[in-house]
């Protein structure tokens, strides 16, 4: 278990209040690793004054042109939701979330991801997550402040620190963002070229496969087998963007290349 191995993302945050907010909820939790993937503007005065004490980590926070470039490295990836989504991603309510976290904390990055003001995070977004987070607030109005969600997933965390036991490292890694990234081109190479995607009509093949696999959240050597096979079954599909060398690569492959501005 490594906190500081977890950093919170607010992708697009269009209150430089919240992000303020954010900061301190982050700060009074323990946690120090802010992330921001294109705000509105961050260190403002509103930011500052909501950041109170926390300036220090709003001052910190990296600003990021895309959610790729802000998990980058990281093995588990969390999106926060304001509502039940039916997409094939695991939900997690709070306390499970803070527990997956922290095990995964020690053999990786981990990052939680929270969706704009008004809109929450879209499928773009939420292709990269290996689970969802939600709060099970009231049903007929659950969707909180953002930083009251950054807050109340931070203090989650904080809690289950003396309660998650430090688990042996795993085997091998987690595959990383980029890692999967790689292998989601890979198939798609693979899929177009056999035919089987088809370009004109693509309907939702490769969302639907990104689901099952990051449900699956595979370690290294697992995604090394799938490209192996991959660059199996077609030679030269994988020589693109490759590096993988795991147990699964066939010999020689590879190497290469309102109030808030919170919607009601
Ligand atoms: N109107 C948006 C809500 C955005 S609130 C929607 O319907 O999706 C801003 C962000 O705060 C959300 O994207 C989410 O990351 C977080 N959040 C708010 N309420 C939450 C809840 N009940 N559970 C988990 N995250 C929540």
């Amino acid at each position: 278990m490594n906190p500081a191995a977890i950093r919170f993302v607010l992708f697009e945050p269009t209150h430089p209040g919240n992000v303020g907010a954010a900061a301190r909820a982050l700060k009074t939790m323990g946690f120090a690793r802010l992330e921001l993937v294109n705000p509105v503007s961050h260190a403002d005065a509103a930011a500052r004054a909501r950041a109170s004490g926390a300036l220090d980590v709003l001052e910190a926070a990296s600003v990021h042109a895309s959610l790729r470039e802000a998990v980058a490295g990281c093995g588990l990836v969390i999106g926060a939701s304001a509502r039940h989504r039916r997409l094939g991603i695991a939900e997690l309510d709070p306390r499970d979330c803070a527990r997956e976290a922290l095990a995964a904390s020690g053999a990786g990055q981990v990052a939680i991801v929270f969706g704009p003001e008004r809109s929450g995070l879209s499928n773009a977004e939420l292709d990269l997550c290996h689970a969802l987070v939600y709060i099970p607030a009231n049903p007929a109005y659950s969707s909180l402040n953002l930083a009251a969600a950054v807050q109340l997933i931070a203090w989650e965390l904080r809690a289950a620190q003396g309660l998650v036991p430090d688990t042996p490292p795993p085997e091998a890694p987690p595959a990383t963002i980029e890692d999967m990234e790689l292998f989601y081109e890979h198939l798609q190479r693979v899929l177009l070229a056999s035919g089987f995607l088809d370009p004109g009509n693509p309907r939702n093949l490769m969302r639907r496969l990104r689901r099952l696999f990051n449900r699956s959240r595979l370690d290294r050597n697992e995604l090394n087998i799938l490209r192996g096979i991959l660059a199996a079954l077609a030679p030269g599909s994988g020589a693109r963007a490759w590096d993988g060398d795991g147990p699964g690569a066939p010999p020689g492959a590879g190497r290469g290349t309102a109030g808030e501005g919170d919607a009601p």
